[in-house]
């Protein structure tokens, strides 16, 4: 290791040493020690290793991006070298990927729980009371799913003032970026291989993403339990494709479905309806989907409900260690403390994709607000503790240019779980997801385009 390196991965033992130096480089890991020349360069390979490698999107400003494969494409924005990571939360993160997914399927199961927790969101959000009607017909007809796949992903920051390990929220609807996760682990290795000594890191310390090929696997293996050699596996997508091939399907993995805008009309409410109705295995089921709402994160946070789901008190305690402060907005004294400091919360309303939660002084707004028009609108929303990642420097490359930025780090776990009545064929954790962006920034969506691309270095 290159002195730089080691300063960086211990910044208490590099202040307690008494040496001098600029704030800057007090918080640099990596980023710091590198000389622009050779960051050009390190750009210049990783831009052509992404081109070659498909670490790719369409490029929206590119006509017939998106409608011709292969035309409008650029990179996807990454982070040029990988995160230092500590190797206890990675383990941490890890290990609580079954945990969750065994505690998915349990909830799915309590067709009243969701029903009950959710009843008030119901009144206040379009979107989720139509997810809920869906789930009331089935809950009716007695529709039960004998095989359930759930591919899921769970996020978390480490909070910078109490060092914990603390989820974020739980996908369990198109949990994205499997495919490109594992291109930048392996872009990352591959800079390492070639610049590593310059640079005093070892590729060997980036972990070895596989989320693809696991979450590939285990449609596959869903589609074996269905046990119709001549089904076919349906992907859900946004735009106007439809799938009618008149062949029994398997298995359907909904890339769409989890905003109101992939339901434009009637037409796209009554599919999702079949496709519930039907003996396809749902990735997720309508419950599987309900789980995943943040209303239910902030419902599963309370005192012993996990307790009703699961019996292994070791995993309960697991579970509830990386649980950050959840409130409904009934809870007159949290709503009081976030109006007073409003940039100590997040405010969520029930939506996935990035771009929607409510920061800083619009959170206080919204929050005045909510409570003048009374009580029912509450309902739409969680209030979450704002956690406050550590920062530090990194190089973000977006269309084939770097900026060295101030940045802060999520992780997700990949976990894939099938099962076929009593039978757990899969619950794994399968790979991982780094999202970095710039420390200044709320939101972190990759395609919402605040954050970007990253893997982590083992530390
Ligand atoms: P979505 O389902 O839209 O991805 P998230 O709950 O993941 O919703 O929130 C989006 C982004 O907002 C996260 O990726 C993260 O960057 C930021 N964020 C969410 N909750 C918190 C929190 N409690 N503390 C700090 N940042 C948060
Ligand atoms: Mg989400
Ligand atoms: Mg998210």
């Amino acid at each position: 290791h290159s002195r730089a390196f080691d300063l960086t991965m211990d910044r208490t033992g590099f202040a307690e040493r008494g040496e001098e130096v600029e704030d800057e480089i007090a918080i640099s890991p990596i980023a710091h020690s590198v000389a622009p020349d050779l960051v050009d360069e390190i750009v210049y390979d990783a831009l052509v290793w992404s081109s070659l490698h498909g670490l790719v999107v369409g490029d929206r400003r590119v006509e017939g991006s998106g409608i011709v494969p292969g035309v409008g494409l650029v990179h996807a924005p990454f982070s040029l070298l990988p995160m230092p990571f500590p190797k206890r939360y990675w383990r941490q993160a890890s290990e609580l990927a079954p945990i969750f997914n065994e505690l998915v399927d349990r909830v799915s199961l309590d067709g009243k729980f969701l029903q009950d927790a959710l009843s008030r969101t119901k009144q206040a959000d379009a979107f989720t009371s139509r997810l809920l009607d869906i789930h009331s017909e089935m809950l009716e007809i007695n529709k039960t799913e004998d095989i359930r796949l759930g591919l899921h992903r769970s996020d978390y920051m480490v909070d910078g003032e109490t060092n914990l390990l603390l989820q974020i929220e739980f996908n369990t609807i198109s949990s994205s970026f499997a495919g490109l996760s594992c291109l930048v682990s392996e872009l990352h290795r591959n800079l390492l291989n070639h610049y590593g000594k310059n640079l005093g890191l070892d590729p060997r310390k980036v972990p070895g993403n596989t989320a693809v090929s696991r979450f590939a696997e285990a449609i596959a293996k869903a589609w074996n339990e269905y046990n119709n050699t001549s089904a076919v596996v349906t992907i859900v997508v946004q735009g106007e494709e439809r799938n009618i091939d008149g062949k029994p399907v398997a298995v359907v993995y909904f890339r769409a479905g989890y905003t109101p805008n992939d339901y434009p009309s009637e037409a796209e409410w009554g599919a999702r309806l079949l496709i519930e109705k039907s003996s396809a295995i749902k990735c997720p089921s309508i419950s599987y989907h309900l789980v995943g709402t943040k209303k239910i994160q902030q419902e599963l946070a309370k005192p012993n409900v996990l307790e009703r789901f699961l019996d292994n008190s070791e995993d309960i305690a697991k579970l509830r260690k990386c649980f950050a402060g959840l409130w409904s907005l009934y809870d007159a004294d949290a709503v009081k403390s976030a109006i007073e400091k409003p940039d100590l919360f997040v405010l969520k309303p029930q939506r996935e994709g990035g771009g929607n939660n409510i920061y800083g002084d619009d959170l206080r707004k919204a929050l005045i607000e909510l409570q003048q028009k009374g009580t029912e609108e509450l309902a739409a929303y969680i209030l979450m503790q704002r956690i406050f990642p550590t920062a530090s420097p990194a190089f973000l490359v977006r269309e084939g240019v770097w900026f060295r930025e101030n940045a802060i780090s999520e992780l997700g776990t990949y976990g894939a779980y099938l099962r076929s009545k009593d039978k757990v064929i899969i619950n794994d954790q399968c790979g991982y997801l780094m999202r970095t962006k710039v420390s200044s920034s709320n939101e972190g969506g990759v395609a919402a385009g605040y954050a970007v691309l990253d893997s982590i270095y083992l530390t």
